[in-house]
């Protein structure tokens, strides 16, 4: 069997957005509705097409627009070779892009839409899923979590059988997580992500990290900038709440710092930027010889790499939990067939050789490629001073520091 082809899917994954809806008096920035702010978001699948017919899906992220590109210069790499040889064309394929770096999100992107793409060929050669060629079957279901932003919601998720919610954001954080805790009790697990912003320093972090050791968070995700490792390592020293971070680097190399110093408590890879399944593999590992659990991220990924996560948490030792928009933009259901069973909180683990997913083509075709990078609130939003945008953002956000610890 010889791989003959590589194609790419490249589609707007959120509701269209309107330009001119930010300058309405009403306005309302994603991250204070609770809602995924998917204006910007585009999943990207792969198919690996082979001379035998047999065909393998996999998605990469890591800036999809970019990464499409990246996997269409490597296809030539991988093109008339055997596609059981996973490792080796894997290492062939990291050789090729080495000259752009040992661990950015778009290299390992588009690495790991092809890679998972041809584990998805030797779960279909040998009639098998993934997670039998990982080494089998730890568990029988992943346990999820929800975002909740307020009581209400909050409430509900519980009451469909959630066990773990997850909030946060960049303003009055640990006000909004005591709202939370009292709305929901002490039983369920409360997550706090606070998305790695470059504003937060260190001190501001550790003022906000002391005040939520009395929520007890299952963990506190990215509390400053990700590349931020010096003022991980003195939150991890200072702070009595489990740290988590890892969602924006790829390959083993873009994480081994965070887990051979023992620097998070939880390891966050993305299934879908990570570098791949096997790549997921090693870093659960990694993190199981310092005794760090794995809770992948996925709140901008597609469906594909769902079902990739799945497979891999089946199979490790050190599975904490999976993250899930539980309402997601409704397509989400039909680019993909079949969606996976969510039941009371927990996703079922697939049993189709392969990762047992396949694409829908026709429902793909109708998300049109758009704008792939975020934009941020307006000054009537209070997200930065008006008049003087220009200036910067960054610095703008620090004008309204109290906000952020404001009770
Ligand atoms: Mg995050």
């Amino acid at each position: 069997m010889k791989i003959a082809a590589i194609k790419t899917y490249l589609m707007h994954s959120g509701p269209p957005r309107d330009p001119t809806a930010l300058d309405r008096p009403d306005a309302v920035p994603a991250y204070a509705t609770g809602q995924p702010d998917n204006g910007a978001r585009h999943w990207l699948f792969v198919k690996v097409i082979t001379d035998e017919g047999i065909v393998g899906v996999g998605e990469g992220s890591g800036w999809p627009l970019v990464v499409e590109a990246a996997v269409r210069d490597l296809a030539p790499v991988v093109i008339g070779e055997d596609p059981a040889d996973i490792e080796r064309l894997w290492q062939k394929m990291f050789v090729a892009q080495m000259g752009h770096g040992l661990t950015g999100t778009v290299g390992a992107g588009a690495l790991t839409a092809i890679e998972t793409a041809l584990w998805d060929i030797k779960g279909k050669v040998l009639n098998t899923p993934v997670w039998n060629l990982l080494g089998g079957k730890v568990r029988d279901r992943i346990r999820v979590y929800a975002h909740a932003s307020t009581p209400e919601q909050a409430r509900a998720f519980v009451e469909m059988g959630y066990t773990a919610l997850k909030t946060g954001g960049v303003h009055r954080v640990p006000e909004k997580v005591g709202r939370l805790r009292d709305a929901i009790g002490p039983e369920i697990d409360l997550l706090v992500d606070m998305h790695g912003a470059p504003w937060l320093n260190t001190k501001d972090a550790m003022i906000i990290g002391r005040e939520l050791e009395a929520f007890r968070p299952l963990f506190w995700e990215d509390p400053v900038a990700p590349e931020n490792v010096d003022g991980l390592r003195r939150l991890r020293d200072a702070v009595a709440v489990p740290l988590a971070a890892g969602e924006r680097w790829g390959n083993i190399w873009g994480l081994q710092q965070l887990l051979g110093e023992g620097i998070v408590d939880v390891i966050q890879p993305d299934t879908g930027r990570s570098g791949g399944i096997s790549q997921m593999k090693k870093i659960a590992a990694m993190a199981e010889a310092r005794f760090i659990s794995v809770a992948p991220h996925a709140g901008t990924l597609g469906p594909v790499a769902e079902y990739a996560a799945l497979h891999v948490l089946a199979a490790i030792p050190n599975t904490l939990i999976l993250e899930r928009f539980a309402l997601d933009w409704e397509p989400r259901d039909h680019v993909i067939s079949p969606s996976p069973k969510v039941e009371a909180g927990s996703i079922l683990v697939p049993d189709a050789p392969g990762l047992g997913v396949d694409l829908v083509e026709e429902e793909i075709a109708k998300y049109p490629p758009g704008h792939n990078v975020a934009i941020r609130g307006t000054a009537k939003m209070n997200a930065y001073e008006a008049g003087t945008f220009r200036e910067s953002v960054y610095v703008q956000t620090r004008f309204h520091r109290q906000s952020v610890f404001a009770r």
